[in-house]
Parts: C-alpha cells; structure tokens; sequence
C-alpha cells in the first residue's frame, strides 16, 4: 500500500507558515554587527543563538548514517522530542487515533494523551512477537501512525525485518520504527529501507549505545515531506547550540561504536548464562538490547535488596504483560558482578 505521508498530516500543518527566525532571514558573509537578534552584543561563547536547521550536524549525521540531510530531523530534547512532534504533526486531537504494540516504551501513550489523541493498544503475541495482522486490524481511517519500539522496550526483542516490511506494505498510516536500541541487535535496521517505503519513520537516539544521553539528541529519519514538517513545527532553535558543537565533536571523534558495543554484548551473554542459575529467578527473556527483562518469584523483594545494596533496576512487576519482571541494564563488568552478588546472596 503507497502512502503519500503529505495526506496524512493534519491539514494546519500542511498549510503552516513557520515562524521565520533572525537566522533564516540572512545566509551571507561579510557581518561584523550582528544586530538582528536582539543577543548580547558581548562574546562569553555562548550569547548567539545557534543555527536553527544544524546543518553542520545535519552533515555529519548524514554521512554516519547514510541517510541525505533532506530526511533527517534532529531533536534537542533526545527522540523523545521526535515522538512528541510526530504526534503533533500527524494527529489532530479528539479525531484521529495511534496504534501501539503492548507492552512498549511508555512516552507513546502519554505523548498521545497529552495531545489528546486515542491510543489502540494491540499485545504483542507468543513470546512477544509482532502482531501484524492485529495491529493492521486496529487500524481505521483515523489511524495516522503505527508505534513500534525495536529492540522493544521492556521486553528487550527486536522484530525481523521482513515482519515489520510486511506491516509497513499493510498499513494506510505512518509506521513509526524506533530503533532506540537497534546498536544491540543482530536483526538489522529499517534504515536501508527508508527509500522503499515512504510510510515508515525511523527514531534513532545518540543516548544508548553511543553513550550521549546527557546531551539529549535524537533523530527521526524519514521522507523528505516528513522531516520538512517536523522541521517547520519544531521550537526555531530546539538544539542548543553547545550540544550542536559537542556531538559534532564526539561523532567525528568515535565514529565507530562497536568495540564498547561488544565488550556490553559479552556481558549481557555472561548475564543470560548467570541469572537462570540464581534462585528464585523464573525467566531471562531473550535480549536484542542493552539490557535483559527477568522474571522472579518475588520481584519487588528483590528490587528492594538490590536497590539497599546500591544496584537500582527497573521494576516493571506492575507493567501489563511483564508481571513479575524487573528490567535489567546491562552495566559495567563490576557493575554486573555487584548485580549477580547481590542476587546470589
Ligand atoms: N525510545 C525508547 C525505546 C527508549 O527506551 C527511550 C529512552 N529510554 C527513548 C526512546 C528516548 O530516548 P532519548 O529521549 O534519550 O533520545
């Protein structure tokens, strides 16, 4: 199924005029005055405001992920902002209507309600797998976007691709992939598929594996039409301008993550053969992420001993679909042998 994603946006946002900032207005060389702005005159570094489109980053981003700048939207406030934005772009509220997988992040459904958008939850199936076939069928004439998490969180599986191809030719909306944590994981990426299919968005994240969480950037890649409308509708200067410098910095720096991406895969396989061996511990979920959902006999007695010996988790016993389960980051070796004394004990 071909979907035009133009047709799908609110139609306010499709006839917005974006608020136009000093910075748009004038690209030239040759200023000595800036005195467009209304900044401070005096340099402490930080008293311009900073490119509104980071077309500098944009570049980088562009050539580390393969993706033209013309597909690329970057959010100042990690792909948290993304989700928000997508909504606001897609769904008007009281009308229109998302889909999600379930359980899954939770931003989606609270984004959702804060935009006053209706959220069709569909379980994951057997063993957490996709439910295609019930997602598509959730779906109506309302439906703008289809939210799903791989590697998923809290379950920590990714979905085969061919899987989620199948649900992206399915759906009349907008398939949203979030590949927050896709660096972990064996099963592939929907990145090289972005030209294929114009309905599918792909959230990325810099706060995982590439260890910049503290900076809060994140991305959304997407058709050209998409990142145009995200980009009109954003805040003007949504990155701040010494994060713009600083992940500009740390990318070209260390573009290739894989050596602190193994030394996390080998400790998570040391934690899959370990914790089934602890008593008290009825399942380790496979993982596709950095971190492992574990189920026990008595989850919040063990958050609660873990949490007094100075190892926090995260306890989703109350999750639909996780009962009994505490969700595990996979931590520094010393970390995860604090963790596994502390359960041994
Ligand atoms: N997506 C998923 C699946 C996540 O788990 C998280 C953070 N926990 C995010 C998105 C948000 O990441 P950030 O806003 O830090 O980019």
């Amino acid at each position: 199924m071909k979907t035009d994603p133009l047709l799908l946006m609110r139609p306010n946002i499709r006839a917005l005029t974006p608020y136009s900032t000093a910075r748009d207005e004038f690209s030239g060389e040759g200023i000595t005055a800036w005195l467009d702005a209304n900044e401070s005159p005096f340099d402490n570094g930080v008293n311009r405001y900073p490119d509104p489109h980071q077309k500098a980053l944009k570049q980088v981003i562009s050539e580390l992920f393969g993706v033209s700048t013309d597909r690329i939207f970057i959010g100042g406030a990690g792909s948290d902002e993304a989700i928000d934005l997508l909504m606001r772009v897609f769904c008007v509220p009281g009308k229109d209507n998302i889909v999600t997988i379930a359980p899954t992040y939770g931003v989606y459904e609270v984004s959702a309600a804060i935009n006053d958008i209706e959220v069709r939850k569909v379980p994951l199936g057997e063993d957490y797998s996709l439910p295609v076939d019930a997602l598509a069928e959730a779906a109506d004439d309302h439906t703008k976007l289809i939210w799903v998490c791989s590697p998923n969180n809290p379950t920590g599986n990714a979905f085969p691709i061919e899987e989620l191809c199948r649900l992206a030719e399915k759906t009349k909306g907008m398939l949203v992939i979030d590949e927050a944590y896709v660096d972990f994981s064996t099963k592939g990426s929907m990145l090289p598929l972005l030209e294929r299919y114009p309905n599918i968005i792909i959230l990325r994240t810099l706060s995982k594996a590439r260890g910049m969480a503290s900076l809060r950037l994140g991305m959304a890649f997407a058709h050209p039409s998409v990142a145009r409308a995200m980009a009109m509708a954003k805040y003007p200067y949504n990155v701040n301008g010494p994060t713009q410098v600083e992940v500009i910095r740390r990318l070209q720096a260390t573009p290739d993550i894989s050596q602190s991406v193994s030394i996390l895969l080998h400790e998570r396989r040391r934690l899959e053969e370990k914790l089934p061996q602890v008593a008290g511990v009825k399942k380790v979920y496979p993982s596709d992420a950095n971190f492992l959902l574990v189920k026990f006999d008595d989850p919040d007695g063990v958050y609660d001993k873990l949490m007094h010996g100075g190892a926090l988790v995260r306890n989703r016993n109350r999750v639909a679909g996780c009962e009994g389960c505490l969700r595990i980051t996979v931590g520094t070796p010393e970390q995860n042998d604090l963790l596994l004394t502390l359960l041994e004990q």
